[in-house]
């Protein structure tokens, strides 16, 4: 590993004054930007520990939805009370993801700026665009068995890892960011970028950037929610396809639903078009599955990952399906 200065700032303008600086780069939990340094794929030259400031706590907001600081640690969350009650779905996506030791370290912030799994990503003697721009993309042609089929582009086909994220894009999260002019709100849905021509830029954060808290809007919704994860082996591997959902019914109609897609794109992937065949129509398993057909007819797929059509189809129907049980009950 190359040599580093380190920092410890006491609060949040001072992190983001040194976060400013050329070449840092912010440390959470360090689950993933350790594992990136020793790789050499991220090769800060300072990087400044953000695990002492005070941003490590689960809020109820004005209307009943909560704000959760961004170093709350990634068990943490799964396990607070009020999320577990409001929003089933965010607790089962963190506790389907990674180890016990992993959720004890990573943080929701971190979580929410992981970088791709792509093993071409992590190995220098391949070509990949996002690791080194212009050096071309080795997936496209080679082992893409979990690369993206939604959104994605002739220079990157690299799958969003989080599940975390997947439940918080159905969930409308919008994301608290602390800058050098001060702090703003940022939709989900607007913090990630399609890979498009440069893979690189994964956000629409600046470098100083720093993410202090993620608020769930209130979604009563979100009661009868679940996330269902479907992966190569039962635990510890990345999603092939996982599915959030959210769905309410009332005399056999859909009159609300939320549905978002991991696995499948470069990012969180919220199911609009899903989401527009169900709303208003009968809820009954046919109808789940043309919906889910509908938002995956503009899949774009490899040798190797073609089966994940079918593969998302079917999360997606069953999982409607069961909420709609629950539902019924
Ligand atoms: Fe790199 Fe993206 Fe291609 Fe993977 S899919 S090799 S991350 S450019």
């Amino acid at each position: 590993m190359r040599p580093f200065a380190y920092v410890k700032p006491a609060d949040v303008e001072a992190a983001v004054r040194a976060a400013g600086e050329p070449g840092a780069k912010y440390l959470g939990g360090g689950t993933n930007l350790v594992d990136l340094m020793r790789e050499g794929i991220e090769r800060p030259d300072t990087v400044v520990d953000v695990t002492g400031l005070p941003l490590d706590g689960v809020e109820t907001s004005p209307g009943g939805g909560l704000r959760i600081g961004a170093l709350v640690r990634n068990s943490a969350l799964a396990a607070d009370r009020l999320v577990r009650a409001r929003y089933p779905v965010v607790s089962q996506a963190l506790l389907s993801g990674a180890s016990g030791q992993l959720r004890n370290m990573a943080t929701v912030g971190g979580n929410l700026l992981q970088r791709t799994r792509c093993p071409y990503f992590y190995d220098h003697a391949s070509a990949c665009n996002k690791r080194e721009p212009g050096s071309g993309c080795d997936a496209l042609e080679g082992f893409n068995r979990g690369c993206a089929i939604l959104g994605v582009s002739g220079s990157c086909i690299a799958a969003h890892p989080s599940d975390m994220c997947v439940a918080l894009a159905a969930l409308d999260a919008v994301v608290e960011v602390r800058g050098p002019d001060g702090t703003r709100r940022v939709p989900l849905a607007d913090l990630y970028r399609l890979p498009g021509d440069t893979p690189q830029v994964e956000t629409t954060l600046a470098a100083a950037d720093l993410i202090t808290a993620v608020e769930l809007p209130p979604a009563p919704i979100a009661a009868n929610s679940r996330y269902r994860k479907v992966r190569d082996r039962a635990s510890y591997a990345f999603a092939l396809v996982s599915v959030a959902a959210a769905l309410e019914v009332r005399d056999g109609t859909v009159t609300g639903v939320r549905l978002a897609l991991g696995g499948v794109a470069p990012k969180p992937w919220r199911a609009r078009e899903a989401e527009r065949v169900l709303l208003g129509g009968p809820a009954h398993e046919a109808a789940f599955r043309r919906a889910a057909e509908a938002e995956l007819a503009a899949a774009t797929v490899r040798e190797g990952n073609a089966f994940k059509t079918g593969l998302a189809v079917a999360t997606i129907t069953a999982t409607l399906r069961d909420l709609n049980e629950g539902a019924a009950r």
